[in-house]
């Protein structure tokens, strides 16, 4: 497995793999890998011939008083759990190599990134947007895996694609989650033991929603964030704080209405506040 610092190697390396008739699969990670992070590129090895994986923590997507500074990082643990997957290289480089010290060019998306996360994370996804799609050019990946871990993320990139024309496919990944149901995230090794058992009430919440759902679907959006609510805020006694529940429909993240029945293709989705944690978690239903 090659270990790439520089665009121009990954470039390099790209062009090489695709000089041999090669397609080119990549999987962005900010590393601190889990089995989350291990799924995609599994399903990348299945639907091309060469994996990328790419470990970065990108400034440009948090704000200033996130987590940027004590965001977990273990490249070595990292380097050895690739190699054990297959991956052909990985692209591990410093911020100034990606943003070459006074980079002002961004990437915005003006509607899908206003609600959910994007209120309380004004910056996050054009920082999210402007890597990806600089990814996307130094690694002319063919094939691209993200995390329905991340919706809202997964969503606005599917929106990028297909509004700039570019020419890579799109696969999306199931979340996977720890044996308590918990949902893999790097930001996990932040929790205590307190904060961990009071944030089992957000998967419990999500996935028993999920599995009524055949019975429940005439339900309304009113009712079902009512019965959230309950289940993780009072689950938990007031421990857990929501901060959103989002009822949308998953591809334009546009709310279902309110008192209307829930139809298919509707993406569940929560944040939440668990000690100084801030967590995220969703389901499909429908
Ligand atoms: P991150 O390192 O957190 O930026 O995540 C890198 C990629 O892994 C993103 O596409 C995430 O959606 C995906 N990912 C993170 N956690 C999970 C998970 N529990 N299950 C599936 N994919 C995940």
């Amino acid at each position: 497995m090659k270990v790439l610092r520089t665009k121009q190697e990954v470039s390099a390396w790209a062009d090489e793999q695709h000089k041999n008739g090669l397609k080119v699969g990549l999987v962005p990670t900010m590393g601190y890998l889990h089995e989350g992070h291990l799924s995609l590129m599994r399903i990348a090895r299945k639907n091309s011939d060469a994996v990328i994986v790419s470990i970065f923590v990108n400034p440009t997507q948090f704000g200033p008083n996130e987590d940027f500074e004590k965001y977990p990082r273990d490249e070595e643990r990292d380097l050895a759990l690739c190699e054990a997957e297959g991956v052909a290289a990985v692209f591990a480089p410093n911020p100034q190599e990606m943003y070459c010290g006074d980079s002002s060019v961004v990437l915005q998306e003006n509607k899908l990134s206003k609600v959910m996360c994007g209120i309380s994370r004004p910056i996050h996804f054009s920082g999210v947007l402007t890597v990806v799609n600089k990814l996307f050019n130094i690694s002319r990946a063919d094939v691209a895996v993200f995390g329905q871990k991340d919706a809202q993320q997964l969503a606005i990139i599917r929106r990028m694609v297909r509004d700039l024309d570019m020419p890579i496919k799109l696969i999306g990944a199931p979340i996977v989650r720890e044996s308590d149901n918990l949902a893999m995230s790097s930001r996990n090794t932040y929790l205590s033991a307190e904060d961990r058992a009071a944030a089992l009430n957000i998967s419990k919440t999500l996935l028993a929603l999920q599995a009524e759902w055949p019975c429940n679907a005439s339900w309304t959006t009113e009712q079902v964030k009512q019965r959230i609510t309950e289940g993780i805020e009072g689950g938990s006694n007031g421990y857990v704080k929501l901060e959103y529940i989002a009822i949308v429909d998953a591809d334009k993240l546009e709310e279902r209405d309110a008192s209307a029945s829930l139809t298919s293709n509707t993406l569940v989705a929560i944040a939440a506040q668990v000690g100084k944690t801030r967590l995220i978690d969703n389901v499909l239903v429908g």
